[in-house]
Order: structure tokens, then sequence, then C-alpha cells
């Protein structure tokens, strides 16, 4: 069930959309090409290469994915689903030249990593554009352009990968060892109770999968970035 931002509420039905806006224009939310003016034929986009907008393009601007999004409602810098939606709908069109909209969603603070994958976006959205599939695909898209930094979600989600290629199962413990580094310790209290109720188990403790061949072959086919 989604809970709907009241902080912008002006009076019913009325809301102040102006931060929406701010940062849907910080995501440079159209084509930015050098085309022909006057070509000698269409520039044609092939269906396949039509297809890879993933529907973004339906995006009517409503807002109902920003403000149901529980870290727009407590970061002013989080540029937010819809912008980020935006932006992916630009990245994945084969005309657009854009050279800095990929480093702008990539900032800590205000881009794709503070996302908390928690599907609100895609439960509030009304044409089903699904948000948060969009801001996967620009972590992916980071990956493999080279410009993801090391930083707490990249090395997550490059942890969580080690960890499942390893074992087949996710190694909790190791996982946040191996995002948070020197963040560690303040995690030590936590993870001592979880272990005394058995929550997470040391490494030599891991039972591997019985899948663990056809999870890693599964990792490998579906792998696109190194890291
Ligand atoms: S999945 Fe990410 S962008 Fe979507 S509502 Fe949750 S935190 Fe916000
Ligand atoms: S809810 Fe859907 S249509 Fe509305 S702004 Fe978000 S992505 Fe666009």
């Amino acid at each position: 069930m989604n809970h709907l931002s009241k902080k912008r509420a002006i009076k019913d039905m009325i809301i102040d959309k102006a931060d929406f806006w701010e940062k849907h224009e910080a995501v440079t939310p159209y084509l930015d090409a050098e085309l022909d003016e006057n070509p000698a034929s269409e520039n044609l986009v092939t269906p396949v290469e039509a297809d890879a907008l993933d529907e973004a393009d339906l995006c009517i601007q409503c807002g109902a994915c920003h403000y149901a999004c529980p870290v727009v409602e407590i970061s002013d810098d989080f540029m937010g689903p819809a912008a980020f939606a935006a932006a992916y709908r630009f990245e994945a069109d084969v005309r657009d030249g854009n050279e800095s909209r990929l480093t702008d969603v990539n900032q800590m603070g205000s881009g794709v990593w503070d996302c908390v994958k928690c599907f609100e976006c895609a439960e509030a959205c009304p044409k089903e554009i699904n948000p948060i599939e969009k801001i996967g695909k620009l972590h992916n898209m980071l990956f493999q352009s080279g410009k993801a930094d090391s930083n707490i979600a990249t090395r997550h989600a490059v942890g969580f990968e080690k960890s499942m290629k390893k074992n087949g199962v996710l190694d909790e413990g190791g996982l946040v060892l191996y995002s948070e580094l020197a963040g560690i310790v303040k995690h030590v209290p936590v993870a001592l109770k979880m272990f005394t109720k058995g929550k997470i188990v040391p490494p030599w403790g891991i039972t591997k999968s019985q899948n663990l061949d056809e999870i890693q072959k599964l990792i490998q086919s579906s792998s696109t970035a190194k890291f």
C-alpha cells in the first residue's frame, strides 16, 4: 500500500510539484543529439532499439512515484524515481549523445545508489512504468560505462554476486563485511545478537547450495558488467 507524501499539499487535490520539476530538469530530459535538420532520409530506429526504452517514454510526469518514494520524503537531494525513469528513457535512446546525464545520476546522495529498492514507485505508477526496474538498468549502464565508483551500494551489488557465486546462498555477514569495509565496526553489536540467535553464520559455517553449478552458470550468463 502506498503512502503518498502530504508535506507538499496546498489544498485538496493541489500539491506543490516544484521539487519534482527541478529534479526532472536535472537529468536533461530530452533527446540530446546532433541531428541533421535537413536529412536526406528519416532517422530510423529499429523495433529492437525502440524496445530498449522499455516503455519509459510512456511516463506522464504525474509524480505519483516521486511522492510515494520514502527516500524523496526524507532527502531533499534524492532525484527520485520519475527523474531516473526519464534519465533511463534518454540514455537508452540510440540517437542520444548526452555525455553528462549518466554522471549526474551517479552521485551519492542524489543519484541512483541511494534507492533502497522498496518498490513503492512501481506500485504507485498508473502507467506501469516500473521506475525501480529503470534504476536497475541505470546501475548496469554505470557499471558497463566504468562510471560506477566503489561505494557502499556498488560494493553491496558486487558482494552479493560474489557470495552467490561462491556458495549459491547469501552470506549475510560476509556481505556486510564486503560492503562496508571500515564502517563494519558499528554493526558489531547487531551482528553479535544475530549470531547468538542463529540469524547469521560464520563464513566457515555456510552450507553451499546443492544447485551451486546451476547458479554459477546463471550468474555467468546474466552478468553484464565487470567491476
Ligand atoms: S524503489 Fe527506490 S526510487 Fe522506488 S520508491 Fe523505493 S527508494 Fe524510491
Ligand atoms: S508514476 Fe509513472 S507515469 Fe507518473 S511520474 Fe512516475 S513513472 Fe511517470
